[in-house]
């Protein structure tokens, strides 16, 4: 048995509870940058055929509507 005095326990409780906190917020960054949905005009595509609204990733350049199947070209704006 490894023996502990109170301060040393004290000390690694601590440590450990770092290293989880640490951990934990290193995951909620990779989260934050995984799901990055941003609601603005930017990423929402307007079908031509039948005007349905509809979000998108970021980045793409081709979607294809949720209501009608059309393919929608998204034009950049800015
Ligand atoms: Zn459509």
């Amino acid at each position: 048995m490894i023996a502990l005095d109170f301060s040393s326990g004290f000390a690694l409780y601590i440590f450990v509870w770092f290293i989880i906190l640490t951990f934990l917020w290193s995951r909620e960054l990779w989260r934050d940058k995984i799901y990055d949905w941003a609601l603005s005009e930017g990423h929402v595509c307007i079908c031509d055929n039948c005007r349905f609204a509809f979000l998108i990733k970021p980045g793409e350049s081709v979607a294809r509507c949720s209501k009608c199947n059309e393919m929608c070209t998204i034009r950049k704006r800015y």
